[in-house]
């Protein structure tokens, strides 16, 4: 048991790319990126399971990256991806929304 791994996170796509299902918003957060277009801010809104997380993740890690791709995806090699691959990014924080949802004390 201690080499446990959710499969949500154990088979989690990690880049745009091998998403499946959501073909209009990758290609459009890639686009963003490509134009140097982006937002302030992005909502991932919908059901469970349908990958606001997971386009999130993917979003946070190649707009950090250093040396992203002809084809707008992370490199994962430069030192921003390399900490983000193992969770020690200092510009990425994840936060679970399902479990912070009401006002803190
Ligand atoms: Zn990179």
């Amino acid at each position: 048991m201690e080499n446990f791994i959710v499969s949500a996170r154990k088979y989690r796509p990690v880049t745009f790319n091998s998403v499946i299902g959501q073909g209009t918003v990758t290609a459009t957060l890639k686009n963003a990126i490509k134009s140097n277009h982006l937002a302030q801010a992005y909502l991932f809104c919908g059901p469970r399971g349908v990958g606001k997380t997971t386009c999130a993740r993917i979003l946070s890690k190649t707009i950090n990256c250093s040396q992203v791709t002809n084809d707008t995806e992370a490199c994962d090699k430069c030192e921003s991806c390399e900490a983000f691959n193992t969770n020690r990014s200092f510009n990425i924080h994840e936060l679970d929304a399902a479990s912070n949802n009401s006002e803190m004390i």
